[in-house]
């Protein structure tokens, strides 16, 4: 039998690298797609052949519907029926106050974080259905502690938009749990990755792990573990679950 397929979005660095890595190393095959970083999308995808995994990197910006469309069109054309899509593309912008927020951020900010994973999961849903004459699957989407926390005077937009994920998660659990379908969400607390630099404090984590109980950072290979465990048959009786990966945050 052919190994199951996964589609990591925004497998080019941080939790998605490691989810691909991990993913291509327990033997699925690997569709990892990036926005614009090219280069790192591609050294995972050399990694993973390296070490007898088999991979592919697909440019595809999640926040637009024509990009989405392709990308789920070449995982058919290249390697078949999906079997996990993990809904991991997510950004932040820079740390501050909601009131210093315009409307033009908080739509980039949907956009990508909540739009980009709707976009994704009604093209895993149209083609995982028993509805549809798919054979089912399971999508892992990556919420945030934030979503809990609300992230006050840092991003509360991006804490929101994963309040929205959850509520998906949830929805969306329900409503195709019937036709082969898990729909469950990790939820990572402070994770070592690029995106806290890309929110202006690169040393956010470090600032902040003496408010984690374990007092430390996680590793981006803890989520990734959380992920696989859910898009595995292991996790075969979930289905609308949120797991919290936050050192007890
Ligand atoms: P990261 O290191 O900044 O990597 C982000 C990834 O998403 C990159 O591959 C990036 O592609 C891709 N991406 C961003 N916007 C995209 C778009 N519009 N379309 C397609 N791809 C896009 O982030 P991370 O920390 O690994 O975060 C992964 C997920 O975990 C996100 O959903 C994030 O919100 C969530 N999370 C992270 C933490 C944490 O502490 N790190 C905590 C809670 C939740 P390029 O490489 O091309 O830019």
């Amino acid at each position: 039998m052919a190994s199951p397929i996964m589609l990591v979005t925004g497998g080019s660095r941080g939790i998605g690298a490691a989810t691909a890595r991990m993913a291509a190393a327990r033997g699925w095959r690997v569709v990892l797609s990036y926005k614009g970083q090219a280069q790192a999308a591609d050294e995972v995808v050399q990694q993973i052949r390296a070490a007898g995994g088999t991979a592919i990197a697909i440019q595809a910006d999640v926040s637009v519907e024509a990009d989405v469309l392709r990308l789920f069109r070449t995982v058919d054309e290249q390697f078949g029926a999906l079997t996990v899509l993990v809904n991991n593309a997510g950004m932040l912008e820079q740390q501050m106050r909601l009131d210093q927020m315009d409307l033009d951020r908080w739509q980039r900010v949907f956009s990508a974080n909540v739009f980009g994973s709707f976009l994704c999961a009604k093209q895993a849903v149209l083609r995982m259905s028993a509805k549809y004459g798919g054979s089912g699957g399971s999508i892992v989407n990556l919420s945030s502690a934030a979503s809990r926390i609300g992230s006050p005077n840092e991003f509360i937009d991006y804490a929101a938009a994963k309040g929205a994920i959850d509520s998906m998660t949830v929805g969306l659990a329900k409503e195709v749990a019937a036709e082969s379908i898990r729909v469950n969400a990790v939820r990572p607390g402070l994770i070592y990755t690029d995106i806290h630099a890309s929110a202006g404090e690169p040393g956010r984590v470090d600032r902040a792990k003496a408010g984690v109980p374990m007092q430390r950072g996680g590793t981006p290979e803890e989520v990734a573990e959380a992920i696989l465990w859910l898009a595995s048959d292991q996790a075969s009786y979930l289905t609308g679950t949120l797991i919290d990966v936050t050192g007890g945050r």
